[in-house]
């Protein structure tokens, strides 16, 4: 069978579309591309089905509208609901999220490894020696190497400067990208195709290897036969207006593998009444939720020119806080800037001058996500007292670095503080203030545990073999099974794990 892209336009006259496969997988991000490369270069027969589009570097701009249009979840507007609003961040179209995110590169620390060996049982299913054999084959697969120095642009040597400074530990990004540009565009989708993202790796090598993908179609249900899954039901629509296409049924012979990400799976699980009787389906929550601080140079920044995302620091790992550079475009860092109107097109024509670093925390807080009315989705995330603090701590120490490095002003972005401080002890009445989430402006973008791993039915969603317990032939294989979040960039873990899955199967 020949492999393709087939997408409403191509079926929309028909009354319904039939397929079969060995192996169907719902999602083609991190973790349904990485199966499906498994699972094709095996030998087997793939069918992935995907509810956003298939968009080509030539529909990409440099603007975010454009991208939050064609590539982002709901507009970039899916929130977490709490004491503060949190927008949680995903794409949406063939590549997954992988298609808008910084290209880090991290492997799961060992640390958080054996917590999951020791607290959660897992040792023996995920070996760390085999996820390290994997993470070998993904890192020459998806040329992962340090952010070069000749695309380094200011922003990230700035941080570069500040670690040493003071005396830090801080290191060049790993990336997944092959003769990057530096063009600061990886949040609006890589416009060259350097990134080696999903849609750009392991979607392409599986279709050529046979794998036909479903785009823009939404996977709603399971066929099952004698109490096994042996295919999905989706239904074609376009993801902007919402108008719909004919049915989608594809049988699988083998497996239905669920790689819709940390939000969607357990609502796909839900809705299929799948590990509902564990208790922890949609619950536990986990995220790194994280806010930025912007620095003010006399001298041209240009976060503009670059790797997007180019240095990091993990000196305070154990303090369960990340630094990482991540340069903005105007329209988001506008949303930083002081000031309305006049104003604010003053403080604008800084932009230049702007250098955005931002921390994230490996939080301790658990949410939860379900199905909302008219078919929203209702996510509940709330950061602990002792997550803002360290929140709190994270921000001072990045307004520090900003000054080591020679930043003019910084502007810390809290609540109650002055919009733009000039030394780090103007941050002192943050410290007295409440531990309150509504002091910061943060984001989550790396989620897990919806689906939790283990042993027991009683607990647990999935077995540690990946198939859930409740219906023999259907596999959770993304980040959904993580027992915990982990402090670093997620993509090669979930990657990893979804390898692992898939050769399993094989
Ligand atoms: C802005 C941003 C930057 C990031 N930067 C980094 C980084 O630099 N490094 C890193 O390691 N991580 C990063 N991440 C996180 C990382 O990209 C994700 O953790 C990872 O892609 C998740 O993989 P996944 O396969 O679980 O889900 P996704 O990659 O989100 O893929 C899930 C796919 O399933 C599809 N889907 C969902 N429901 C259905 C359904 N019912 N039917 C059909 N299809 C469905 C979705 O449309 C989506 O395409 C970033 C995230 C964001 C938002
Ligand atoms: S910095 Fe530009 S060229 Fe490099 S990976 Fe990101 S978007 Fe692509």
């Amino acid at each position: 069978m020949s492999g393709a892209i087939v997408q409403l336009g191509d079926v929309r006259d028909q009354a319904q579309v039939e397929d079969a496969a060995d192996v169907v997988i719902i999602g083609t991000g991190a973790a349904g591309a990485t199966a499906a490369r498994v699972l094709t270069e095996a030998g087997l027969d793939v069918v992935l089905v995907e509810e956003g589009a298939h968009v080509g570097p030539e529909q990409l701009r440099s603007d975010m509208w454009s991208s939050f249009k064609h590539v982002w979840r709901d507009l970039g507007f899916q929130v977490a609901s709490g004491r503060a609003i949190t927008p949680i961040l995903q794409g949406r179209c063939v590549g997954g999220t992988t298609a808008i995110n910084g290209a880090i590169i991290h492997r799961m620390p060992e640390k958080i490894w054996a917590r999951w060996r020791d607290e959660f049982g897992l040792g023996a299913a995920l070996p760390y020696a085999e996820l390290e054999r994997i993470w070998q084959i993904l890192d020459r697969e998806l040329f992962v190497g340090p952010a070069p120095e000749s695309v380094l642009g200011k922003n990230n040597s700035l941080m570069r400067t500040a670690t040493e400074r003071l005396g830090i530990a801080g290191n060049l990004i790993q990336r997944n990208v092959k003769d990057c540009e530096g063009s600061a565009h990886c949040n609006q989708g890589c416009p060259t195709g350097r990134r080696q993202s999903m849609n750009v790796s392991y979607v392409p090598r599986a279709v050529a290897a046979g794998a036909r993908v479903y785009a823009t179609c939404l996977a709603s249900s399971l066929v099952t036969r004698h109490g096994r899954s042996t295919g999905v039901v989706g239904r074609f629509r376009d993801p902007l207006t919402g108008v719909r296409g004919p049915k989608l049924v594809v049988h699988a012979r083998r497996a239905v593998l669920l790689a819709a990400s940390a939000i969607q799976t357990p609502l796909f699980l839900a809705k299929n009444r799948i590990g509902v009787g564990s208790g922890v389906l949609g619950k536990r929550l986990q995220a790194h939720p994280g806010t930025a601080v912007v620095g003010v140079f006399d001298a041209p920044v240009e976060m503009y020119r670059g790797a997007t995302q180019g240095y990091e620091s993990v000196h305070y790992w154990d303090e369960r806080m990340k630094f990482e550079t991540v340069a903005m475009p105007p329209e988001l860092a506008m949303a930083r800037l002081p000031g309305l109107g006049p104003e604010l097109m003053r403080e604008l024509a800084s932009y230049a001058h702007l250098a955005v670093w931002g921390v994230q925390v490996r939080a301790e807080a658990q949410g939860s996500v379900r199905a909302g009315v008219f078919g929203g989705t209702q996510i509940e995330y709330d950061m602990t007292d002792a997550d803002i603090r360290v929140l709190k701590l994270g921000v001072r120490r990045l307004s520090e670095m900003m000054f080591a490095a020679g930043a003019r002003q910084v502007l810390p972005g809290v609540h109650g503080l002055p919009p733009a401080i000039s030394s780090v002890d103007e941050l002192a009445p943050m410290f007295d203030a409440p531990d309150d989430p509504r002091l910061f402006h943060t984001i989550a973008a790396h989620l897990f545990g919806t689906a939790l791993m283990g042993g027991s039915a009683f607990n647990s969603v999935v077995k540690p073999s990946f198939e859930t317990h409740d219906l023999p032939g259907l596999h959770v294989v993304d980040s959904s099974v993580f027992p915990t979040n982990m402090g670093v960039n997620p993509q090669h873990s979930i990657c990893a794990l979804a390898w692992l899955a898939a050769e399993r199967l094989v």
